[in-house]
């Protein structure tokens, strides 16, 4: 925007009472003597290029002179949002309204005023966009120094995951060995059977801190980006079929019905790690038998769609809340009272650390599929169940021949030996 040019007249009205506005808006603006010194030679600045602006028409010239108050603002000051400059500019034009009726007749005050008072209306305008941006550049730097914090903390969670996990496993291994030392003792002698008793609890305690130990190894992998894949041909099917077969006693136990249903893409061949797969839909049937009542069903199903094939999982459980469809997903995402903790694998709600699903995720995502969830909602009373799908894309070639493994020329292979490895 810029103003009409104004006559000489005009400008020689406002150098008059130049002496007085300054001393009352330094006045106004500023109570100790030292502060008014140096506010003085601002207003003095800001007052020549008032008159540039008269002169020229041009509001740049005070456009500078209210960056620079702007950028001197301190960071305390810019996030107090309403110690803005628009009010002083707002004090500053009433002592000049004030003194120009003092000081000038009224012809002279009439004109004077007629030409600031659109300066001021646009300074102050141009002050509150200015500030606006100022404020939102202070606030998306303090988001990104959040977001920097979060992102450090996270680090530290996951580098402290990887070294506590892996020194645990040192004495675990060490206990393990001698429990299979102390098994081989008691199973010579005979008379011994409490022993065996106290030996297996022993065992199967072991056992699942060695399967929590791995899975913290997996989480700190999945956060790093550092899982290696043995990338192998596989049939769908035979994945899933191999699940079925890891899960089908806990299932029989629990008295629940568990089906693999024939699809229209359960056939095809895809390259990845079937061992990690399995891994993977290892997790969601756990999940599945834990959350499902004895009695209940789960099925395994899919369907084929172009360049992927859908795999779902399906359970007759007491179902996931809406709101927690995605932080299931999430490290250490499990729902309801940690203090009720159990850690059954399979029990009914048994609890486990709520690490299963996100590296299901991670090892899914890793094969450049995807995973969610689909639930009515959580209900133990009418049970409305839960349905996982995994897509995974299907590849004619390995994703990468590096990590690619040499495979014979058969493309069917045992999944089960690789398990075993
Ligand atoms: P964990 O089983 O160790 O608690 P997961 O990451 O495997 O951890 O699962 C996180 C949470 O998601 C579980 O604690 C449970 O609340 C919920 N959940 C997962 N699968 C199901 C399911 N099939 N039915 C109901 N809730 C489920």
């Amino acid at each position: 925007m810029s103003y009409t040019r104004i006559d000489m007249q005009v400008t020689t009205k406002l150098q008059e009472i130049r002496n007085t506005w300054i001393d009352r808006v330094s006045r106004r603006l500023a109570r100790g003597e030292q502060v008014r010194t140096s506010l003085d030679d601002q207003l003095n600045y800001f007052y020549d290029m008032l008159i540039q602006v008269l002169v020229t028409g041009d509001p740049a010239w005070l456009h500078a002179v209210l960056d620079k108050w702007a950028d001197d603002r301190t960071q305390t000051e810019i996030r107090k949002y309403d110690s803005s400059i628009a009010p002083i500019l707002e004090k500053m034009f009433n002592v000049t309204y004030e003194t120009i009726k003092e000081e000038l007749n009224e012809t002279d005050s009439l004109n004077l005023i007629g030409a600031l008072l659109p300066i001021y209306s646009s300074l102050i305008s141009y002050i509150v966009m200015k500030e606006a941006e100022l404020h939102i550049e202070h606030e998306a730097l303090e988001l990104e120094n959040a977001r920097i914090k979060m992102e450090n903390l996270d680090k530290s969670k996951s580098d402290f995951i990887s070294v506590a996990a892996h020194e645990l496993k040192t004495p675990l291994t060490l206990i393990q060995g001698y429990a299979s030392m102390l098994r081989d003792k008691i199973s010579d002698d005979k008379n011994d059977s409490s022993g065996l008793l106290y030996l297996n609890g022993m065992e199967k305690g072991i056992s699942r801190l060695h399967e929590i130990i791995n899975d913290l190894i997996d989480v700190s992998l999945i956060d790093n980006d550092i899982l290696e894949f043995n990338i192998q041909p596989f049939r769908v099917k035979q994945l899933l079929e191999y699940s079925r077969n890891e899960l089908i006693r806990v299932v029989q136990e629990r008295s629940q019905s568990f089906e693999v249903l024939d699809f229209n893409g359960s056939e095809e061949i895809t390259y990845g790690d079937p061992e990690r797969l399995c891994q993977a839909i290892r997790n969601i049937l756990t999940n599945a038998i834990k959350f499902t009542p004895d009695g209940g069903r789960i099925t395994i199903g899919g369907r084929k769609l172009p360049g992927y094939v859908e795999i779902t999982i399906s359970d007759t459980g007491i179902g996931i809340d809406e709101a927690d469809h995605v932080q299931i997903f999430e490290k250490f995402g499990r729902l309801g009272n940690t203090q009720l903790h159990s850690s059954s694998k399979t029990k009914f709600k048994g609890g486990g650390p709520g690490l299963g699903l996100p590296i299901t995720k991670g090892l899914i995502e890793a094969h450049g599929g995807t995973i969610w969830v689909e639930s009515e909602g959580y209900d133990e009373i009418n049970l409305p169940g839960s349905t996982f799908h995994i897509l995974l894309p299907i590849l004619k070639e390995p994703p990468d021949y590096k990590f690619a493994k040499l495979w014979g020329s058969t493309i069917e292979v045992d999944i089960q030996s690789n398990n075993q490895k």
